[in-house]
């Protein structure tokens, strides 16, 4: 029945062979029941950690001694093997103070998270799931296994990796781990800002964010606080038809699922409460609320401990998003010179969610987005100057007119500017008289 990769296989045959329990287990199996491809494929035994090193000599490395874990190299890569194990007491919310290791499937299968990812599979496809996993995956339900309260105590991640399933599986969290998960919400200030962030980067990205982020902003806010005054804040505009939060979270889903752009989606009004003002007539209007945005991401993404790279492109096109949709080709080149092509595309994604959350009189906008991206596609096509490193002259011609120091880089960026605005052809010649027209005012600055 289920497609074991033949490394995996072939260690659990190993394992069998020589007298010990072995199967397949955790995501894998979920995943194969569901009729997904399984990311990695985890073996759990009997054997305990010398002996699965013994069994397989030198192809065996030590990779997680403590919580038994062994992996075994194949020709096709590495394949995880750790120990029937039962976790001990538990005293930071992260993980256990000791690990025993243990003779039963059932022991091992019991600390795990939830059902559905407490089912184990045999070689010849025998599935051991104490635990109703299988009925649960067929109804689309997540549900802890044992007591929610005292699972989520143990371990907090938990509480995300109850969200981050729901949203990427499109399953419904079942009553009493859902009352859990609120209730338990707090522990999270005890988990480490990088595993925070990988959970939920995937939850972002899953086909259900838009029920998990409305279910569950309490959650979230305990890490991002700045979220909660979203949640209900009413726009008393008539550009929307949803209150701040549910304009995000529909703003969030109809991005691509990168995590760049669904963070940025996430953010992007982040700065509305603080400047919400009323004016004479009722109207809600959140002047600046871009600029406070961008200010709010920066320091949310930094306590995350996202890295630079992904925190500098969140926070432009967090800036960037209430701009005018670049739509002539000056503009164009001008946002392509200050974005790059890969941002100026995601920026387009992110304004026409933007748009699609907000009231659908305003969907015309749509046409102007497209617009901007013919054009777009149009100077990419044509090869259009938009950066320092395609224009036809370099820093040596300029040295050769004579001159040096910053006023090369200013004659560099004069030029690059009077391209982009159309006001000459990116031709060297062209560009070296426009130079030498330049040269007075550049040299002196
Ligand atoms: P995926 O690999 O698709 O993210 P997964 O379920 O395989 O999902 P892993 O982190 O690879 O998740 O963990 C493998 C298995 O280990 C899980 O299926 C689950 O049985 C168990 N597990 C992982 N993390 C926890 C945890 N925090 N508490 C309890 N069990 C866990
Ligand atoms: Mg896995």
């Amino acid at each position: 029945m289920a497609n074991i990769p033949k490394s995996v296989q072939e260690v659990l045959e190993i394992l069998t062979a020589a007298g010990h329990e072995a199967w397949c287990v955790g995501g894998c199996v979920r995943d194969t029941l569901l009729g997904r491809t399984p990311e990695d494929w985890d073996v759990t035994t009997s054997a305990l950690p010398e002996e699965t090193m013994a069994l397989f000599g030198r192809r065996a490395l030590p990779t997680g001694l403590r919580h038994g874990t062994v992996t075994v190299r194949t020709d096709r890569g590495g394949v995880e093997v750790t120990t029937y194990r039962c976790d001990g007491s538990y005293h930071d919310h992260r993980r256990p103070d000791t690990v025993t290791f243990t003779r039963s499937l059932e022991e091992d299968l019991k600390r795990r998270d939830f059902t559905v990812n407490a089912m184990a599979l045999g070689l010849d496809g025998t599935i051991r799931d104490p635990f109703g996993g299988r009925d649960d995956l067929a109804m689309g339900i997540l549900r802890c296994v044992g007591e929610p309260d005292k699972r989520f105590d143990e371990d907090a991640l938990r509480l995300l990796r109850a969200l981050r399933f729901s949203a990427v599986l499109g399953f419904a969290i079942e009553e009493k781990t859902a009352a859990g998960i609120h209730r338990n919400k707090e522990l999270l200030n005890d988990i480490a800002a990088e595993r925070i962030q990988a959970e939920l980067f995937k939850l972002l990205c899953g086909k259900n964010a838009l029920a998990v982020l409305r279910a569950y902003p309490d959650v979230i806010g305990v890490f991002w606080p700045e979220i909660l005054p979203m949640v209900g804040l009413d726009q008393r505009n008539h550009h929307h038809c949803y209150d701040v939060w549910e304009h995000t979270i529909h703003a969030v889903t109809a991005v691509p699922a990168e995590p760049e752009l669904r963070c940025a989606a996430l953010l992007h009004d982040i700065g509305k409460p603080a400047t919400f003002t009323v004016d004479e007539n009722g109207v809600g209007h959140f002047r600046g609320h871009a600029a406070v945005s961008e200010e709010l991401a920066d320091g949310m993404l930094r306590r995350l401990k996202c890295s630079t790279d992904f925190r500098e492109t969140v926070v432009r096109l967090v800036a960037w998003h209430d701009r005018d949709i670049p739509r002539t080709d000056k503009a164009v080149r001008r946002a392509l010179g200050k974005l790059g092509e890969r941002d100026l595309r995601r920026l387009i994604a992110l304004k026409r969610a933007d748009n699609l959350a907000q009231s659908p009189t305003y969907f015309g906008r749509q046409r102007e987005l497209d617009k901007g991206e013919v054009i777009l596609n149009r100077l990419l096509a044509e090869d259009a100057c938009f950066s320092l490193k395609q224009l036809a002259v370099n820093g040596r011609d300029l040295t050769e007119m004579g001159l040096s120091g910053p006023a090369v880089g200013r004659m560099l960026n004069a030029l690059l500017d009077q391209v982009v605005d159309g006001d000459v052809m990116n031709e060297r010649e062209a560009l070296l008289k426009t130079a030498k027209d330049l040269l007075p005012f550049v040299a002196e600055l």
